[in-house]
């Protein structure tokens, strides 16, 4: 059984970053730039956003938070979004959700500029993902498909592919990404019935579900490879995925450990669509035009 090691894979990633990022400043080119928006106090969120600024300054990118009150109006925000897409040294726009109620998500997501949407939530980067053009790609399906590369699995022709979770952060876009690297691809949810029986039939097991410990070595086929997206709190309080690691650890070819598997990758992915965003951005700039 090998563990795939999403921390160690997402820290090769950094370190490329970082060595492009040194060559740009050495030729005199700005650096780019990462703005993190957060609207209120949920405690997760904050977390995030503090991880997400430390992996900005490790790798050397500039970064920026946007620190907005709870009662922030939906208008506000819009103005704020405006004048970032505008700013032509910004590279990414990230909002951090989950938003405050009185605040509609699509429409803030809608707004913000597709070049820089490196979270790739705006309809324009889904669209580009369904039809194959692999610009923005959400940060945690784009680091599960590093995941399965690692080990391997590059080109799934013949492989099946069993996605628990539709949602549209996860579940929905790594189905495409399966599909696109051939594999044959089931979307399995909270309707889906003998959920059990289809799953032992994965050769590839992607878990986004958001129940700890979930998936039991009998929903698995002898030698599949297992990614676990879920972050949970077991009965002691203790960080655990949706798969029942120690259940199913003796019948998987390979699996994603939680904590130190696709968190990593997430923001790994996260500076590398910034990075694409800026080179993008800079390559526009030198053409004798904006991207924006
Ligand atoms: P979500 O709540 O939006 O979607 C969960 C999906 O699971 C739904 O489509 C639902 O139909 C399905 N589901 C719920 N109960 C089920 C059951 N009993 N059987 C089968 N399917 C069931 O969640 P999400 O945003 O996709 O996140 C899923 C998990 O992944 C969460 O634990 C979340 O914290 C985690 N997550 C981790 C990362 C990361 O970077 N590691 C990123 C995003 C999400």
């Amino acid at each position: 059984m090998q563990i795939i090691d999403g921390k160690q894979i997402a820290q090769n990633v950094k370190d490329g970053l970082r060595k492009q990022i040194i060559e740009f400043a050495e030729k005199g080119m700005r650096i780019p730039q990462l703005v993190v928006i957060l609207v209120g106090e949920n405690p997760a969120s904050l977390t995030y956003v503090r991880n997400k600024e430390k992996a900005c300054e490790a790798i050397g990118m500039a970064t920026k938070t946007v620190r907005l009150a709870e009662e922030t109006t939906q208008e506000e925000l819009l103005k704020l979004i405006d004048e970032l897409n505008a700013d032509t040294a910004v590279d990414g726009i990230l909002v951090q959700l989950p938003l405050p109620d009185h605040i509609e998500e699509r429409k803030i997501l809608n707004a913000i500029d597709s070049s820089k949407d490196v979270d790739g939530f705006h309809p324009m980067n889904i669209g580009k993902l369904l039809i194959g053009e692999q610009t923005n790609i959400p940060c945690t399906p784009k680091g599960i498909m590093r995941m399965l590369e690692s080990i391997g699995y590059q080109d799934l022709s013949g492989k099946r592919a069993v996605v628990v979770g539709r949602s549209n952060i996860v579940g929905k876009p790594i189905a495409q990404l399966l599909l696109a690297k051939n594999a044959t691809v089931t979307i399995a949810h909270s309707r889906t019935a003998h959920i059990e029986q289809i799953c032992q039939e994965a050769d590839i097991v992607i878990a986004a579900v958001g129940v700890s410990k979930l998936i039991k070595a009998n929903w698995i086929k002898e030698g599949a490879v297992v990614i676990d997206v879920g972050i949970n709190r077991d009965e002691n309080g203790k960080l655990c995925g949706d798969v029942d690691f120690e259940d199913v650890k003796e019948k998987v070819k390979a699996i994603s450990p939680v904590p130190g598997g696709v968190g990593p990758m997430t923001i790994a992915m996260l500076l590398e669509n910034t990075l694409h965003a800026y080179i993008e951005h800079e390559r526009g700039i030198e053409n004798g035009r904006t991207t924006i």
